[in-house]
This record gives structure tokens, C-alpha cells and sequence, in this order.
């Protein structure tokens, strides 16, 4: 799986101008959660992460590379949660390393969706996640009792990335939260490729024609190394 082999890499150079905070992940220091999603009302709420027309990004990419996932860690560039004082810009970001997807095209891309949707079954205690798919946002809302109780991102981070192992074809995964206001801006622009690399891979399962000289998603698969290959592979099997 190379499809978005590109996007880790063109997020790593787009993130290189700032060293950031790493941990390994450790069971131990994971952040409570509740199993089921939980209101944190505003009058309980301590601030907002990519709230109050902050921007937001969240996107997820899958790779087969051993050498772009080495390791299950969490990294933050920007402030971390007990620093915050108000609203900010906010990305999260999972780079999966998956095993090698066997079976058909078909089975491949349902497990790829089957990781993404992860996301949406993690609910740390006192951190209110919205996600709009349509903008490929994340809004969160910390309450205030788990500032006091000093949640931080290395916890919420662990959270996701036991979510994440949940799902067999998950290996290793580095959560990438950013907090820094500019990169945020950027990362929404990814994520908007990322949505449209999935949206081809769609289309392509749907079973549109394999003509590239008239088809909208030229301007993808010239851009995405793999997807080409990846509909015509589809086609000849046919
Ligand atoms: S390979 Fe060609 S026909 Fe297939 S989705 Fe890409 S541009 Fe369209």
C-alpha cells in the first residue's frame, strides 16, 4: 500500500522546521476511556482545540513501508494541553503501518476505511471530539476537570494508538498532534488530498471506464503514484 506513501512524507518536510516533543507509547500512560461518547458542556469546558474558527485538520494515511512507521509513538508540535490557555488550531494526524492488505482491491480498501473509522471509537474521559467528514475538521472540547487532572497528548495519543491496535491489520502507528497555528492552515490543505485520494479509490471500485483523457480524477492519479496502476491492475483482472 504506497498510495499515501507520498502525503507522510510531504507532512514530514512540511513539519521539519520544528523539533518536536516524542514519546514511545507506553500502556501505562494512556488516558482514561469511557468506551461511549461523553457532552462536555460549555460551561465545563476549560477551551477548545481547532474551536472558535480556529482552523482544523485530521486526517489518516495507511502505508506498507517499515521505514515510515518504525515505531508506536506519539509526537506534538506545538503546546501541549495543560499549557493551552484558549482556543486554538488543532491537527491530529495517524500514520498506520499495516500489514501486507491481501485479497482483492476491494477487501484491501475496506480494511484501509475499516482503519480510518477507528477514529470515530476512541472517547477519551473529559475530551469531546466532533469530526465533519465533509471538512475533514476535528473539533475537540477539553473539560476543565481533565485539565486539573493533567490530561496531556502523550495520554490521549496512547488512547488512539491502543484504538488503532485494536484493528488486526494495524502494526505500528505514530499519532501526530500539532497545536501550532500556521502548520494547521497547511495540514487542512493535505487532508483535503487525502479525502480525495479516497474518493478516487471509490470510484475506481465503483467501476468507472478506464479512460484517463476524459476522466475528473486525472488530477489525482497524476499527482499519486500507484493509482493508476492500481485501476488499470483492477481492469485487466476484469
Ligand atoms: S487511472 Fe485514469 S481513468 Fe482511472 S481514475 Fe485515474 S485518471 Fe481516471
Amino acid at each position: 500500500m504506497e498510495l499515501y506513501d507520498s502525503i507522510i512524507t510531504a507532512t514530514r518536510a512540511l513539519l521539519a522546521g520544528t523539533e518536536p516533543r516524542r514519546w514511545d507509547y507506553d500502556p501505562a500512560h494512556v488516558w482514561r476511556d469511557t468506551g461511549e461518547s461523553e457532552l462536555v458542556m460549555l460551561r465545563d469546558a476549560a477551551f477548545e482545540l481547532g474551536g472558535s474558527g480556529c482552523a482544523s485538520a485530521n486526517f489518516t494515511c495507511v502505508t506498507s513501508s517499515e521505514a515510515l512507521v518504525e515505531r508506536d509513538e506519539v509526537l506534538l508540535y506545538g503546546k501541549d494541553l495543560g499549557e493551552l490557555k484558549g482556543d486554538v488550531s488543532f491537527a491530529r494526524l495517524a500514520f498506520l503501518l499495516s500489514d501486507e492488505l491481501s485479497g482483492d482491491d476491494e477487501a484491501a480498501y475496506q480494511a484501509i476505511r475499516d482503519m480510518e473509522f477507528v477514529k470515530y471509537h476512541v472517547f477519551p474521559e473529559g475530551y469531546m471530539v466532533r469530526i465533519s467528514s465533509e471538512s475533514n475538521r476535528e473539533q475537540v472540547r477539553l473539560s476543565k476537570t481533565a485539565v486539573a487532572r493533567g490530561v496531556s497528548f502523550r495520554g490521549i495519543g496512547g488512547a488512539y494508538i491502543a484504538g488503532y491496535h485494536k484493528n488486526p491489520h494495524v502494526r505500528r502507528v505514530q499519532l501526530v498532534f500539532v497545536t501550532d497555528n500556521g502548520a494547521v492552515a497547511e495540514l487542512a490543505k493535505t487532508a483535503k488530498k487525502v479525502d480525495g485520494i479516497t474518493r478516487t479509490l471509490t470510484h475506481i471500485l465503483e467501476g468507472i471506464p478506464t479512460d484517463c483523457g476524459s476522466c475528473d480524477l486525472k488530477p489525482i492519479c497524476d499527482e499519486v503514484e500507484g493509482m493508476r496502476e492500481m485501476h488499470f491492475g483492477m481492469r485487466a483482472k476484469q
